[in-house]
């Protein structure tokens, strides 16, 4: 398949600035983090950033972040191209709200619900000339083993709906393999896949997999999730081999491929912020350690998919580092469209950690 979105860069980075939460305000936290108006730029004491985007303190609502960052994603699914979207950012700077992956109030307003919205309305428009399936997966990255959130057995299952989230269950199941086949697919051993046939048993398995995840509590956030959470969602076309031609005549879109498959993963990140300043140790700290190592890894692959003097000597990207870079690998560059938000808190108590993130991002770009 032939590159077709030559001008877009193959990532883009979008910051997302939070309010002050009820918790710094009681502090008496002030805002740190200034926009330059007009400009997706930010300043944070003497320092400056320029991103793809900036949403957040000039109120824009997230469905304007949708439209812009997460959109031409969903369409290029059409199109057979894979995606990925990262939510960066310390414990507490709104990875989860932006994403969607808490389903605590069965808010429709993070991205993921925004996603399964533009995918059921682009297929209906599209019925007519091509069949659709849908699966998705869910699992987590914890401690550089993979875990499977869907996992029919266990008990997520049988809370879902009472709205609890954050009881931690630990499924018996060995841990997923990742696997990659002669022709760069990755794979899941041992993960489930469901297929979905409607919104609403999407959104199920959202919220399922979110009532699965493990989470630990640290000194900043006790909701504070040490795993990186992957949603991902898988689309089969079979289209329809006679051509739709328009009133005059012209073919509305090629139709040479009769199959094609694409996945969107939609991921939120670990907290970014150190080990040491969790303030815990032992196995917490192992698990700081492992955090990094993914994190780590995605910095350096991000940032040289990034740097097109070197993708264009075919310098070596990193992916085998870590297992989120291996697991992403073939939805991260190539013809693969990735959006990197970084999530950032305004208070003047995070200036360090968000100062990190905005360096994090701006290597990215
Ligand atoms: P993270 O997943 O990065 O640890 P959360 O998404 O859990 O952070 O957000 C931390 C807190 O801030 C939550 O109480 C959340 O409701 C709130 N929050 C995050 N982003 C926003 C936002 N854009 N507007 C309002 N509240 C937000
Ligand atoms: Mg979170």
């Amino acid at each position: 398949m032939t590159m077709e979105h030559g001008e877009d860069c193959c990532v883009k980075v979008a910051v997302h600035i939070r309010p002050l939460i009820g918790d710094e305000r009681l502090q008496g936290c002030k805002d740190c983090v200034a926009v330059v108006p007009g400009k997706p730029q930010v300043q944070i004491g003497t320092h400056s950033f320029t991103f793809d985007h900036v949403y957040g303190s000039t109120g824009s609502p997230s469905s304007v972040m949708f439209e812009e960052c997460i959109a031409p994603l969903v369409d290029g699914l059409f199109q057979g191209y894979n995606a990925t979207v990262l939510a960066y950012g310390q414990t507490g700077s709104g990875k989860t709200y932006t994403m969607g992956t808490a389903c605590r109030d069965g808010s429709q307003t993070g991205l993921i619900p925004q996603v399964m919205n533009a995918l059921f309305n682009k297929m209906e428009t599209l019925k007519h000339q091509a069949e659709f399936q849908l699966r998705v997966s869910f699992i987590e990255i914890l401690k550089e083993e993979v875990r499977d959130l869907l996992d029919p057995a266990s008990p997520g299952k049988l809370e879902a709906g009472n709205g609890h989230a954050g009881k931690v269950t630990v499924p018996g199941k060995p841990p997923v393999q990742i696997r990659e086949a002669s022709n760069g697919v990755i794979t899941l051993a041992g993960s489930t896949e469901v297929d979905v046939h409607s919104q609403k048993e999407m959104a199920a398995c959202l919220e399922q997999g979110s009532l699965n995840r493990a989470t630990g509590s640290t000194n900043m956030n006790n909701q504070s999730s040490r795993s990186h959470a992957i949603f991902t969602i898988t689309l089969e076309q079979m289209r329809k081999l006679d051509p739709i031609i328009t009133a005059d005549g012209v073919p509305i879109e090629d139709m040479s491929e009769d199959f094609l498959c694409a996945k969107l993963h939609l991921v939120d990140l670990a907290g970014s912020e150190r080990a040491k300043r969790t303030g815990s140790d032992g196995l917490r700290f192992k698990e700081g350690v492992h955090i990094n190592r993914g994190l780590l890894a995605l910095g350096n692959v991000i940032s040289a998919l990034g740097d097109e003097k070197k993708r264009k000597e075919g310098a070596h990207v990193p992916y085998r580092d870590s297992k989120l870079t291996r697991l992403l690998q073939d939805s991260l560059g190539g013809n693969s469209r990735t959006v990197m938000i970084a999530c950032i808190s305004p208070a003047d108590i995070n200036a360090e950690e968000t100062l990190n993130t905005l360096k994090y991002a701006n290597r990215a770009r």
